[in-house]
């Protein structure tokens, strides 16, 4: 599952996403200027009932992935174990074509797995995000937007696993080099048609309205060298009460999306702040650059279930009614083992996305030149992100860098151009 979750956000996983605003002063100007002092003084603008309610969010994600890899065994056992597998495979095996009986057991096992999982992701994506107060949306919208994912995740995850069976039976030992490249040609494909038709089934993007916050962004877009017609308004506000603005799209469709929520909650100053970030990573590449580092972990991941996979069919096979990695009937182990080992590899891809958002941060510091604008809305993602986490704990759990580095970063920032404007 998270393989496919990683098709659909990838588009998104460069995004800037943060909180409702919180109280605190708009800027923090001691007079003698010490970056620890300024640091000190933002994160101190954050009561210690909101840090509180901010850590518990946040530290309760740490837990939530360590449920989710433990429920994604258990889906995998009321497959194998309680015998639902070997019920879906007599009911494709009446199906005359091998690759179609490989294609309807995909959509089919896609399918219960979603109804099995429903009741982690309801707590996960409806219940906690409105017992934090950062959800907008009735039950109704949320389901309704589950079931077009679900939709999407059926169509496409179904071909993407009957095209990797076909590796699987024509390789041999050698399938994951060639898994990994049919994932290649789907993740390339769904990143570039992301924007164009995945998102907008969910959202309406249109261009920025004329506003002087418009002609502020556009000006700094062309100086940077991104075209004015890839900038996008999105509703964000629909679903969510968080900022955020992303990057996504790639060659044809990059396209930089700034949210509603953004526009309507943050001074000029800060959105201008946000958009050098969102530049970074256009400017940066950062996208087929991430695809190169998400390639690479998927084929070592792809390596480690068919290394796992033999090892558990031979002893359990013939209980399970697996009989080997060609046989589709274990897609739901071979899941599985994918899901746990990217909760092991988590710290790794946290470390490739947050080395590119820090990249983006310093890249966005430098053509807004706003580091007191900057450092207002990294202590606004705080409602969200843990503030100021312990170093280690940065680096495994976080995918962006915390408040506290980002207000650090700038604060750095703004030491060396005190007499410049
Ligand atoms: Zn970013």
């Amino acid at each position: 599952m998270r393989l496919l979750l990683i098709f659909l956000l990838l588009g998104f996983i460069t995004g800037w996403a943060a909180a409702q605003p919180v109280g605190g002063p708009a800027t923090v100007q001691p007079t003698a200027f010490n970056v620890e002092a300024a640091t000190q003084a933002y994160l101190d603008t954050l009561t210690p009932a909101q840090k509180a309610k901010s850590d518990a969010y946040f530290e309760g994600g740490y837990w939530l992935q360590l449920w989710g890899v433990l429920y994604a065994i258990g889906v995998a056992a009321v497959f194998l174990t309680l015998g639902l597998s070997r019920r879906l495979k007599v009911l494709v095996a009446r199906l005359r074509w091998p690759a179609l009986r490989t294609l309807v057991y995909a959509a089919l096992y896609l399918l219960l797995a979603w109804v099995l999982s429903f009741p982690l992701s309801v707590y996960e994506g409806y219940f906690r995000e409105h017992q934090y107060g950062l959800s907008n949306q009735s039950f109704g919208e949320w389901l309704g937007e589950g079931l077009k994912s679900l939709a999407l995740s059926v169509v496409f995850g179904s071909l993407v696993i009957l095209a990797l069976y076909a590796a699987v039976r024509r390789a041999g030992r050698s399938w994951w080099v060639w898994g990994t490249s049919i994932v290649m040609f789907f993740l390339v494909l769904s990143v570039f048609a992301g924007p164009v038709f995945i998102s907008p089934l969910f959202n309406k993007y249109v261009p920025l309205p004329a506003s002087p916050v418009r002609e502020a962004i556009l000006s700094m877009a062309r100086a940077n060298g991104v075209p004015a017609s890839n900038v996008y308004l999105v509703d964000a506000s629909k679903q969510s009460k968080r900022i955020s603005a992303n990057v996504s799209g790639l060659g044809s469709t990059i396209r930089i999306s700034l949210n509603d929520n953004l526009l309507h909650r943050c001074t000029p100053q800060e959105v201008q702040a946000v958009m050098g970030h969102e530049l970074g990573h256009y400017v940066l590449n950062h996208i087929p650059k991430m695809l190169v580092f998400f390639l690479l972990l998927i084929g070592l991941g792809f390596w480690l279930v068919d290394w796992a996979f033999r090892r558990l069919v031979a002893h359990f096979g013939p209980r399970w009614d697996v009989a080997d990695l060609a046989d589709v009937g274990g897609l739901p182990l071979a899941v599985a083992l994918f899901a746990v080992f990217s909760f092991l590899a988590t710290p790794v891809f946290n470390t490739i996305i947050r080395t590119n958002e820090q990249e983006a941060d310093v890249f966005g510091l430098n053509a807004a030149r706003e580091p007191d604008a900057f450092a207002a809305v990294a202590m606004k993602l705080s409602e969200y992100r843990k503030i100021n986490p312990a170093p280690l704990e940065e680096i495994l759990f976080f995918d962006h860098p915390s408040g506290h580095t980002r207000v650090y970063n700038a604060m750095r920032w703004k030491a060396e151009h005190l007499h410049e404007k």
